[in-house]
């Protein structure tokens, strides 16, 4: 997997043919010489993941699904995509535990099957952990976090395939993020947790909510992630590239 810096693009249930189009300007943008210390992935819905694999392959971005299911290659799992499928199309990434899917019912069990599944296809995996208001208010963040990842990542005995996506619930698509002072201290946090299930482990850490083209002055200053994971905006490819832009100038 890269060590470069990541900016991941989940398009969530949007997208088209149309919108297809606009990611031009990210591929040509992806192939300059000043932005080869970074890696773009698209994650788009499954109906445009061979668009985009088919769209990216002459620069240097990569794609992902934005789940999967738990079986591995074939099954009676009407409206599923299994890792392999995704694999053989091409791509080389899955978001798995999404707090969206969470919501619709999606346990630290289930994200375990997929993970199992997702890292036997040889995929990468952009796991995602984050509390919700309710647990922030309640202060059991720690908690929560420490049993998604341990339930999430039951018998994984090696994290060099996956990405931990920090991504507070309440801060996804609402305009609200943490300070830096505050989101240090939870990533450090986290790198514990983490750090105590796999020991001399490397860890790759991405930050995810509400980034923008505005905040990412602040965010950019965080040195102990590894890139960012950014919905809403990574559908406008000018709000887009002007994250990147930013980030690296
Ligand atoms: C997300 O859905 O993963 C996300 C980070 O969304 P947004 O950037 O819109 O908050």
């Amino acid at each position: 997997m890269t060590n470069k810096l990541l900016f991941i693009a989940n398009w969530k249930m949007f997208g088209d043919l149309k919108s297809l189009k606009s990611i031009k300007s990210v591929t040509n943008l992806s192939n300059k010489n000043k932005y080869k210390n970074i890696k773009i992935i698209y994650c788009p819905p499954y109906t445009l993941l061979n668009n985009f694999v088919i769209k990216t392959r002459n620069s240097n971005i990569d794609v992902g699904a934005q789940n999967c299911h738990h079986e591995i290659n074939t099954g009676p799992y009407t409206g599923s995509i299994s890792s392999t499928m995704i694999k053989k199309l091409g791509a080389k990434y899955v978001i798995i535990g999404h707090s969206e899917n969470r919501f619709d019912g999606e346990t630290n069990n289930n994200i375990n099957k997929k993970i199992h599944s997702a890292i036997s296809s040889n995929l990468n995996v952009i796991f995602c952990i984050g509390e919700n208001l309710f647990q922030k208010r309640n202060k059991i963040t720690n908690n929560v976090l420490k049993k998604q990842i341990y339930s999430g990542l039951k018998k994984i005995k090696k994290i060099d395939k996956i990405i931990f996506a920090y991504e507070p619930v309440w801060s996804i698509g609402t305009g609200k993020v943490l300070t830096n002072k505050e989101l240090i201290k939870q990533i450090i946090i986290i790198k514990k947790i983490i750090k105590n299930k796999f020991k001399n482990q490397k860890i790759k850490i991405i930050y995810g909510g509400s980034v923008n083209n505005q905040n990412i002055d602040i965010l950019k200053q965080i040195k102990e992630i590894n890139g960012f994971l950014i919905g809403g905006a990574s559908q406008n490819s000018k709000k887009f590239i002007d994250i990147i832009k930013k980030t690296i100038n």
